[in-house]
């Protein structure tokens, strides 16, 4: 459906020099595929997404789409535009328009469809994405997961070939990310053809056919899911989805803001999709802290998550410790935390005594 052949995209820094973000993209994109753009962010994807769409011309290199070369010049843009639909991290929604009349805008503006065949559709395409109800609110009135799906059926009224999708997740508030996710999940299901960047790793996991890993201007990396996260071939790849989100709290005073500390767990927990550990990691800091405080050692607790293996921490690191405060503790605390975490690790490091629970 898609080829894109040496593509290369050069901005010009506010200072006049070159900046080269796409060196050279080769890639072909079949019909019914489910590609995931995943990388650091800088790398790209969203230029790639941009050219893709001719919202931003490339430098140099050719695309082709369903034979086309849609760089050639006097190429119908409004011929791809209908093909290729778009979704964009901030939704883009017309403001004051009603969420009905957003989807079948341009349907009867473009497509030339009569309005009452243009609502009748858009309105199943509400359902579809679960907001018939909503047909006639105002954008203002809609979170910004219910904005997305708009957003989202607003595009499937095109009837496109393919739609871009650009962190549609990254402005949303981590408890609406799902709601999305999950209408995304159900295009791949019906053979929509898709390029999503996403910093989604278990999305992008379980719903891509292939994975683009961009890095310093190329696809780095090409490969079906399996392959990418668990045998990445290069080590800027292996680097990228091996790495472990962290958040860490430093109990090191009198001042120390607990309430501060339970909130940033419980938004680590359902941010990274672990919500159901949430009460546990918070039981275990209140038990544990006491414990850990009265060594007098300096404690530093932190929560880690690794995408990869979906595993979830809870550390707490002693400063200066040689051993493990739960040796020594009442019984019943240790029993306790056993019995609320999947296992604990007790070991020296560098600086002192850590002791892991795996939550
Ligand atoms: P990603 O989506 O992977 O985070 P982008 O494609 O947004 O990366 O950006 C890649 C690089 O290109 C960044 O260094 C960014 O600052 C630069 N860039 C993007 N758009 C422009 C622009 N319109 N003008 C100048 N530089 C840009
Ligand atoms: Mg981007």
């Amino acid at each position: 459906m898609i080829s894109i052949r040496h593509l290369s995209k050069t901005y010009h820094n506010p200072d006049g020099s070159p900046l080269t973000v796409l060196k050279d993209i080769n890639c072909d994109i079949d019909k019914g595929e489910v590609i995931s753009l995943i990388g650091p962010s800088g790398t790209g994807k969203s230029t790639l997404l941009r050219t893709l769409n001719l919202l931003d011309p490339p430098t140099g290199g050719e695309i082709l789409f369903d034979g086309e070369n849609i760089l050639a010049k006097g190429y119908p843009v409004h011929k791809l535009r209908r093909k290729m639909g778009m979704v964009f991290q901030n939704f883009n929604l017309f403001d004051h328009m009603t969420v009905v009349e957003n989807v079948m805008y341009a349907p009867v503006k473009i497509l030339g469809k009569k309005k009452d065949e243009a609502r009748e559709e858009a309105v199943a395409l509400l359902r579809k994405v679960g907001l018939a109800e909503k047909a006639d609110a105002l954008p203002a009135s809609l979170s910004g997961g219910q904005k997305q799906r708009v957003a989202i059926a607003r595009c499937l009224a095109m009837h496109p070939e393919v739609i871009l999708f650009d962190e549609p997740t990254s402005a949303l508030d981590p408890t609406m990310v799902g709601e999305v996710l999950s209408v995304m999940r159900q295009l791949a299901n019906e053979g929509m053809s898709m390029l999503i960047v996403t910093h989604e790793m278990k999305f992008a996991r379980d719903v891509s056919t292939r994975i683009f890993f961009m890095y310093d201007g190329y696809i780095h990396e090409d490969g079906t899911p399996e392959q990418v996260f668990n045998a990445p071939r290069r080590s800027a790849t292996k680097t990228f989805v091996q790495r472990i989100r962290k958040e860490v709290f430093e109990v090191d005073s009198d001042d120390f803001d607990y309430l501060g500390m339970e909130t940033r767990i419980n938004q680590f927990c359902i941010k990274y999709n672990i919500a159901g550990k949430k009460e546990t990691a918070i039981s275990l800091c209140q038990l544990l802290m006491p414990v850990f405080l009265e060594t007098g050692n300096k404690l530093t607790i932190r929560t880690t998550y690794s995408e990869l293996s979906e595993q979830a921490t809870l550390d707490f690191m002693l400063e200066g410790a040689e051993a493990s405060p739960l040796q020594s503790c009442d019984s019943m605390i240790r029993d306790s935390v056993i019995s609320q975490c999947n296992g604990i690790v007790e070991e020296p490091t560098s600086r002192g005594f850590r002791v892991r629970l795996i939550l």
